[in-house]
């Protein structure tokens, strides 16, 4: 008999984004000529500024441990952009940097949460949201808007508040819809967690990717102490680097954000030095680069609403940033991992199931990769689910058949 393993490991999922980034890219390396439109990471390249100044770190050959929580430069560079985004002065001792917005995160969770305490977010939310409050022993509680479609307001929300709720968490704008909380959603949150003494975390890794002239509300203008207030963010989304694996947290509330690093510091220790300076670079250098791929994701958007718009009875609201949309596909199939394996396997493209965000019958399909990817990309799903449609189609010399 094998040695048993832990609750822990045996009760926890794997991502399934990530887990679908594998697969299309175990494809392509197989020589498959897949269309990946799962992914969560924008393809643009790097900043210069941030690749020029891990070179010249790299060659000092002096890659060490760095102050666990961050380095000053780094911190004093996150403070800076959140001044600028949200126009409040935070302190060192207020803000850790993490590896990716995830970590910082999952350092909040194992820092603020109980065992038993639930853990408010809207649904359909972002897949690792549930299995890392489960990680740290707390309960999730997904909130589904009152209403037909998948608009969740801040009365639904403030419903799902039991005397166990410790924390609320919001990312906006949102992975998968693509959809913005509204200012008076935002400000209904927040001053409801500050009066209640809950924490509200705003996971605003997509803040600065929105579109049509949109701004996603800043909670800080609504929160007078902002106490209990943490923001979380990173550069993987912001500057295309998600390798780099850098994100933060930020808190007026300084023995959460000490509680936060020492998890850290006994956790991983610290963050990769390269990282960290290329961080600094990216935050620190000229930001058109941000522009330029909202400009991007943008056009992009609409090309991939554009195509959808070509598959009846296929039902999208227009996202507001990010770049994921979030379609309803139930006319074809209502059980969603199926119909994302039945897509991978005829048409070779990759999408994610609805499931694994807490809405079943969607599919989130993501629009970072380039143009002709994603016509290509709809025009095969459209293939695939048009009966009428020839039964095979060529792809280079790959024969594609579907049912
Ligand atoms: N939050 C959301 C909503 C995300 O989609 C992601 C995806 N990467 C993250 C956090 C984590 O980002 P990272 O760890 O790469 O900074
Ligand atoms: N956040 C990205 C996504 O939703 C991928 C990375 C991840 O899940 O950690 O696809």
């Amino acid at each position: 008999m094998s040695i048993t393993l832990s609750k822990l490991a045996m009760n926890i999922g794997d991502s399934p984004t990530l887990k679908i980034n594998s697969k299309a890219r175990a494809l392509k390396a197989a020589g498959e000529p897949v269309v990946h439109l799962g992914g969560g990471e924008p393809t643009y390249p790097a900043p210069q500024a941030a690749v020029e100044a891990i070179i010249k770190k790299a060659q000092t050959r002096k890659i060490k441990y760095t102050p666990s929580s961050g380095t000053p430069e780094l911190k004093a560079a996150v403070l800076d952009y959140t001044e600028k985004y949200y126009g409040r002065r935070y302190e060192p001792s207020q803000v850790i940097i993490s590896a990716g917005a995830k970590q910082a995160l999952f350092n909040f969770l194992l820092a603020a949460v109980e065992p038993g305490d639930e853990v408010v977010f809207p649904s359909p939310y972002w897949v690792s949201y549930p299995e890392m409050v489960r990680m740290a022993g707390g309960k999730p509680v997904m909130v589904r808007g009152s209403g037909t479609g998948l608009e969740v307001g801040a009365g639904d929300i403030l419903k799902a508040v039991t005397p166990k709720t410790k924390v609320i968490l919001i990312n906006s704008p949102c992975n998968p819809s693509g959809q913005i909380y509204s200012e008076e959603f935002i400000k209904q949150v927040v001053e409801f967690a500050e009066k209640q003494n809950i924490f509200l975390v705003m996971d605003d890794i997509y803040h600065q990717l929105v579109f049509d002239g949109k701004k996603t509300p800043n909670p800080c203008a609504y929160a007078k102490e902002a106490k209990n207030l943490v923001i979380i963010n990173g550069v993987s989304k912001l500057y295309g680097m998600t390798g780099l694996r850098i994100g933060w947290a930020v808190s007026v509330h300084k023995e959460l954000i000490a509680a936060m690093g020492r998890i850290q510091s006994q956790s991983t220790s610290c963050n990769g030095d390269l990282s960290e300076v290329g961080a600094a670079a990216a935050l620190k250098g000229d930001q058109s680069c941000v522009q330029d791929l909202c400009r991007i994701l943008q056009e992009n958007r609409d090309v991939l609403l554009q195509e959808a718009a070509k598959i009846p009875y296929v039902r999208v609201e227009k996202p507001a940033g990010t770049f994921y949309s979030f379609m309803d596909f139930s006319h074809y199939n209502a059980d969603s991992n199926a119909l994302a394996q039945y897509l991978l396997e005829k048409a070779l493209v990759a999408v994610v199931p609805g499931v694994s965000f807490g809405a079943e019958g969607y599919l989130r399909i993501s629009y970072c990769a380039d143009k002709d990817s994603i016509i290509e990309g709809m025009r095969r799903i459209r293939w695939a689910l048009d009966k009428n449609a020839p039964k095979e189609i060529k792809i280079g010399d790959k024969l594609l058949t579907r049912d």
